[in-house]
């Protein structure tokens, strides 16, 4: 670990470098807890150049608690629609009702923590940046850098190991300045001390590193394995009828997209019947890779939990991604078919088969 001397020398270091290479992002202009804690919230597992649009895209609905709080939900998934991981987007609303009943943004680290979706990482970041409290965000970058620094093969995936790097995030930060400290940190990271080949010639903090003096950067962080990506096939049926789209809403108590509307599978409705395949496309959700294949139905007698919902309607829906891609595919097959003179009833209508395509009962596919 480096002495005091050499830490009082980083944190000025850094936060010089820092000062003139900060990237203007739409939430470095501002210290409002509020909207932190939305930037924070949606960048977890997102990328910077993905979430900028969303950030003002819902600040721009959401300007504040209130008008967050106040919302139906319906309108919250919406707005966050194709930013993924929506129990986040639940969890805002949740945190946002529970602060506005209590009448203000928590000010300290273990309150903030207490809010829906909020763990160490994002409290420390919202409490350093919105209150100027001295806690040390630990992320994905911050490992990288600090491992790299002390040439550290702790494992960063560990439960000692994440201790062990908070503490020692901890007595680097600057507790004069831990907002802009925090971001320092996570600035090297993301743009210098990069995963593959990292920028050490530029790097403010170089003179300390000892993974550079030993030219051993790209071995830390030490990682145990991730698990591998299971590959899976799975069958989507789109069914219309008068202009509406037979779909299931996903339960309010699931833990995965609670309320979002999907496709039908075999398993909601066991007697469907249909005609062409419309396409296929893939879809990844944590280490799984799906490969989903999409049927044409026809109206069944027997809709289960399905219900119709009018196609014009679809865009006020929280709709899962599964189900925007299927959409996508439906519309290109549409267009195709009109370009290439073909009769639309092969893509669209009612579901009803053509003679190319007579009505097949779809277990036999
Ligand atoms: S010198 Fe290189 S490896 Fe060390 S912190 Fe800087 S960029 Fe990272």
């Amino acid at each position: 670990m480096l002495n005091d001397d050499q830490v009082a020398r980083f944190r000025a270091d850094l936060l010089r470098w820092y000062s003139v290479n900060e990237r203007e992002l739409p939430w470095r202009q501002t210290c409002d807890p509020y909207k932190i804690w939305i930037s924070e919230i949606m960048l977890q597992q997102t990328r910077v150049a993905a979430v900028i649009p969303y950030y003002e895209r819902f600040l721009q609905k959401f300007p504040n608690l209130r008008a967050l709080a106040s919302a139906p939900e319906a309108e919250v998934l919406a707005c966050w629609a194709g930013l993924g991981y929506y129990y986040r987007a639940r969890n805002l609303h949740k945190a946002a009702q529970q602060m506005q009943e209590a009448g203000a943004f928590p000010a300290t680290h273990s309150q903030i923590c207490q809010l829906p979706g909020v763990g160490e990482y994002t409290a420390a970041a919202i409490a350093s940046i919105g209150f100027k409290l001295p806690h040390a965000v630990v992320d994905g970058n911050v490992n990288r850098v600090l491992t790299r620094l002390l040439a550290d093969p702790v494992n960063v995936r560990s439960a000692s190991g994440k201790k062990y790097l908070a503490r020692v995030a901890d007595k680097l930060l600057d507790r004069t300045e831990p907002g802009a400290f925090n971001q320092a940190v996570m600035e090297l990271g993301a743009t210098i001390c990069l995963p593959k080949r990292p920028h050490c010639l530029v790097c403010p903090v170089s003179a300390f590193c000892l993974a550079r003096k030993t030219g051993q950067q790209e071995g830390f962080p030490v990682k145990t394995p991730r698990p591998k990506i299971m590959d899976e096939s799975r069958t989507l049926f789109w069914i219309e009828r008068d202009g509406h789209l037979l779909l299931w809403q996903r339960p309010p108590g699931l833990r995965l997209m609670p309320g979002f509307w999907e496709l039908p599978e075999r398993a909601h409705i066991p007697d469907v019947y249909g005609g062409a395949k419309i396409g296929s496309f893939r879809h990844g959700i944590t280490f799984h890779s799906y490969r989903f294949e999409l049927w044409r139905g026809l109206p069944p007698n027997d809709c289960g939990a399905c219900e119709w919902v009018r196609l014009d309607e679809l865009a006020e829906l929280p709709l899962s991604t599964v189900l925007k891609k299927a959409k996508r595919l439906v519309d290109q097959t549409r267009t195709k078919n009109i370009r290439a003179g073909a009769s639309s009833r092969a893509v669209t209508d009612s579901g009803r088969a053509n003679a190319k395509h007579p009505p097949v009962k779809l277990d036999s596919y």
